[in-house]
């Protein structure tokens, strides 16, 4: 027989082609460590790599994900480890019980630094951040007596596991496992409420506030586990080194880490390792071969040349968009066609009474005494030309602004004291005139952020994937399916939310204010955007959610679906009721016709 071509491999072969891959790679990353693992240079630059990821995944929650720029990461490195040293050499304390004093001593010294920026920009602290690092040496020079000063603190003891020491490569060992647990207990809290309401904070707190975070905690909780983590590694760090001095913890130490988790690519899960492969190991490995260094940078070159072409943050973005499109190609794999569509249960609806309301912002008065009354379990819509002051309302009514004067109540609460993460646990969700996604995530997991102020599992829990949170993500999860299949975008569930168009992100955030099972949904303009299907789809979508007893409170400029919907209309012009009733009663007031075409043009 000829062939024009090579033949191809026979099946029974392709198919084993990947196990096969699989088999050689693992075989030569073996034949790889153990050349490594016989020479300690290799074992001890492991060691300290693997304590640098540890470190940077810490940093990485702060950073990457929460978006809280930290220069002290180093620094707090270095607490950890003179609490090691100080507990092990000084107090006589076996390794365990030190560690745990230095990831105690990192979570304290942090969550220090992170007070002032509760309440301050973050640009405070990136400021207070570099200032601990700078005078962290200079306070261990001060202190002498218990650290040693310059000389440091020397003869500090491995870990030990039932009296066995462990080191070289048992120490090795330990610490990847314990980056390995890092690594999982990350994946898993990113993936939930925590990890959403995190990455949420990052453009800002409206988005996080309204789905009932509290912004404050949530910071605190970031700075107290990002720090408790570098203590720690500082004393896997004392412990390798088995000597400390204010050498090690030079500025550079915390920039080093700041580049690690930037560049390494923050908010990835593997952008620590990737930092610290390229940041730490390559430069150490291309020093340690000094005369081969150019050509290992020639070759490196090519490589990065022939491979990457458009550079690292291109080869990135392409990743990106083939999983995005494969995303696309896949819809229905988790048999998003099956899934039925399904409102929010029965609630009781609450009842918005508005007197009186005033607001100014400097020399603007938006609202100029406002008073309106909503009933439970009706649609109201909120009309009135642009500027008229409709989204301000909202925001009182959310909480968002306070007002100059006059009150909200909301289900016979006053509510105009509280702040809006409060307002969202009274049972008050609302979605914005341009929607606050979080582009980068699924929709799905847009949606499931929604469930954040009912869910009742906690960060531990999360982390650990213990039976409640499982079985609380699941339920939430199938919720959530739920409520895309009722807005119509259960096939897009897998999506980056970024891709949707403008009116389907709005879709998107009214499934995630239902998921909250809110009493009182506010929107602002779920019209805009839509096409005309999509609009007479809002409309049943809305009279649904009205079935269900949730009051619903809306802005909007299409007329057509506020006749057809709303139970009352309120006009606003210039911050003033203009005319309210019912839409037949609204739309053939002269007033209101006036100020539409004198107002609007
Ligand atoms: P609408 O939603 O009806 O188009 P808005 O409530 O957004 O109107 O705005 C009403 C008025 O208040 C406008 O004059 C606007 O410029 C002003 N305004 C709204 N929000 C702010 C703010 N945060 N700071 C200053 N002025 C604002
Ligand atoms: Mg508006």
């Amino acid at each position: 027989m000829e062939h024009a071509a090579p033949m191809p491999p026979p099946p029974a072969v392709r198919a084993r082609l990947p196990a096969l891959t699989t088999v050689v790679c693992a075989a030569l990353i073996a034949a790889g460590l153990a050349a490594a693992l016989s020479s300690s240079y290799f074992l001890m630059l492991m060691t300290f790599a693997a304590i640098y990821v540890l470190a940077a995944m810490g940093l990485n929650l702060l950073t990457g994900y929460a978006g809280i720029v930290s220069v002290a990461h180093g620094a707090l490195i270095c607490v950890g480890s003179y609490a090691c040293a100080i507990a092990t050499v000084r107090l006589g304390w076996s390794f365990w019980p030190a560690a745990a004093l230095s990831a105690a001593v990192g979570m304290g010294f942090s969550a220090l630094l992170g007070l002032p920026a509760l309440r301050l920009s973050s640009w405070y602290f990136v400021l207070i951040t570099i200032a601990f690092s700078l005078s962290v040496t200079a306070m261990i020079n001060d202190l002498r007596a218990l650290t040693g000063g310059y000389g440091g603190i020397v003869g500090i003891p491995p870990p030990a596991l039932f009296g066995l020491p462990l080191e070289g490569f048992a120490l090795l060992a330990l610490v990847a496992a314990a980056t390995a647990l890092l690594w999982w207990a990350m994946r898993n809290l990113l993936h939930s409420r925590v990890g959403w309401a995190l990455q949420s904070i990052r453009e800002g707190d409206v988005r996080a506030q309204a789905n009932g975070v509290s912004t404050a905690r949530l910071r605190l909780f970031a700075f107290a586990f990002s720090g408790a983590i570098a203590g720690l590694a500082g004393a896997f760090f004392a412990s390798a080194k088995t000597v400390v001095t204010p050498e090690d913890f030079s500025f550079d130490f915390s920039i080093f880490f700041l580049f690690v988790v930037v560049l390494g690519g923050g908010a990835r899960l593997a952008g620590p390792l990737l930092g610290v492969a390229a940041f730490y190991v390559l430069p150490e490995l291309l020093g340690s071969l000094k005369e081969y260094r150019m050509i290992a940078y020639g070759v490196g070159l090519l490589a990065f040349s022939v491979l990457l072409p458009e550079g690292l943050a291109g080869a990135l973005a392409a990743i990106d968009e083939r999983r995005a499109q494969r995303a696309r190609l896949a819809p229905a794999a988790d048999g998003a066609a099956a899934v039925q569509a399904q409102p929010a249960p029965a609630v009781a609806g609450m009842a918005v009474d508005v007197r009186e309301l005033v607001k100014d912002f400097g020399g603007v008065r938006a609202l100029d005494g406002v008073s309106v009354n909503v009933r439970p379990g009706h649609i109201h819509a909120i009309v009135g030309p642009n500027g008229s002051g409709k989204t301000t309302l909202l925001n009182l009514i959310s909480g968002f602004y306070r007002p100059t004067s006059g009150a909200v109540d909301l289900g016979g609460v006053p509510a105009h004291t509280h702040g809006p993460t409060d307002i969202a646990r009274l049972g008050v969700q609302r979605t914005f005139q341009t929607p606050r996604l979080m582009g980068e995530l699924s929709v799905l997991d847009n949606v499931r952020f929604g469930g954040y102020v009912r869910e009742r599992a906690s960060g531990l829990e999360l982390a650990l994937r213990l039976p409640r949170a499982l079985h609380e993500s699941r339920a939430f999860d199938a919720e959530a399916m739920r409520l895309l299949a009722t807005v119509g975008l259960a096939a897009r569930a897998h999506e980056r939310a970024a891709l949707l168009p403008h009116g389907q992100q709005r879709l998107v955030e009214i499934a995630r204010a239902l998921l909250g099972r809110p009493r009182l949904l506010l929107l602002d303009e779920p019209a805009a955007g839509l096409s005309l299907g999509e609009l007479d789809e809002l409309g049943a979508l809305m009279r649904a959610i009205r079935g269900t007893g949730i009051t619903l409170v809306m802005v909007e400029h299409h007329i057509e679906l506020v006749a057809d919907i709303a139970d009352t209309v309120t006009v606003l012009d210039r911050g003033r009721v203009l005319a309210e009733g019912t839409p037949q009663q609204v739309f053939a007031d002269p007033a209101v016709i006036a100020a539409y075409t004198g107002g609007s043009a």
